[in-house]
């Protein structure tokens, strides 16, 4: 499985704060997503997605956006991000005080317009000019590219595009380019096609990967971006999440589950599990309207499971 010339350590980005909490009916305080947020933490996580800023009137439960960063900005060991879909958002996100923001376009246009209401292209120029704003500032600007593995409005969504816009996007700046799998459409083949390309195009800007598990083939999807020397990954504690625009289930790939996948393979992940599934069970108090996911909450770890922490 593992590759000499490739790194054994493994980032998990828990993005449940962000993609986990869009869509559910339950609105968590400030005060427990912080306490979610110090659990997480404690568990070994050092790059969680917090928040998004977006406008509080079409999504309220990220009204406390500016709060959560600053406050968050507080814990120890931990670098908050931030999700922006504009320049406005970015600006906001900026003025709180974020370390790290992604900015997020579609590479399907009819999702573009149903997300942000603009062309792809308007949505990258966009990002050059957050680049420019964010040149004197401590900040890392981020990409993501959704879609890009198809699209639920428009079907496939073309290779070449989701290549074309990474690779823009890293010549304008972006720290990272992370790929998205946002309605759950992808398969191991078109994932290790697509990073094996990817990887071509953006030279040594890092890769990432965000799955959804909406048909079963997230964790599939993560070993084949592994094989292709991906090291960063968004997951959401009990696979909570979703897209407005993606029918059906849509959570994304479960944290603990993707966690134990990687560590059983000998990456270094830094969790500690105990401590993950102590947080899940804290996360199915909080959220008792919501169907966990994961599969490693409802089994917890083998007997013979060994890693360094235990
Ligand atoms: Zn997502």
């Amino acid at each position: 499985m593992k590759d000499i010339n490739m790194s054994n350590l493994v980032n998990i980005r828990e993005v449940g704060l962000r993609d986990g909490l869009q869509l559910i009916k339950t609105n968590l305080s400030t005060e427990l997503k912080l306490s979610w947020i110090n659990k997480q933490v404690s568990a070994g996580f050092t790059e969680m997605e917090v928040t998004s800023f977006v406008p509080p009137k079409l999504l309220p439960q990220f009204s406390d956006a500016t709060d959560i960063i600053i406050q968050s900005n507080k814990i120890k060991d931990l670098k908050p991000t931030a999700l922006v879909l504009n320049i406005k958002g970015a600006i906001r996100a900026i003025e709180a005080g974020a370390k790290k923001i992604t900015f997020v376009l579609s590479a399907s246009e009819k999702h573009n317009q149903s997300n942000v209401n603009c062309a792809t292209d308007q949505s990258l120029s966009m990002f050059d000019e957050i680049i420019e704003i964010s040149k004197d500032i401590k900040i890392e600007v981020a990409a993501a590219i959704a879609t890009s593995f198809g699209c639920s409005i428009q079907g496939s969504v073309p290779e070449m595009r989701v290549l074309e816009l990474a690779k823009e996007m890293a010549k304008m700046g972006a720290s990272e380019i992370n790929l998205a799998d946002t309605v759950g459409y992808a398969n191991p083949n078109q994932v290790k096609s697509l990073f094996s390309e990817l990887k071509n195009q953006i030279g040594c800007t890092p890769m990432a990967a965000h799955f959804h598990d909406t048909r079963g083939m997230g964790l599939a999807n993560v070993v084949a971006a592994l094989q292709e020397g991906v090291r960063r990954f968004d997951a959401t504690m009990a696979g909570l999440g979703g897209c407005p625009f993606a029918p059906g289930a849509s959570g994304n790939i479960a944290t603990e589950d993707c966690a134990y996948l990687l560590e059983s393979l000998g990456f270094d992940t830094s969790v500690d599990f105990d401590k993950l599934l102590e947080l899940r069970s804290y996360l199915s108090n909080l959220l008792p309207h919501e169907k966990l996911e994961g599969r490693l909450g409802f089994a917890g770890k083998a007997i013979n499971f060994k890693n360094k922490l235990l």
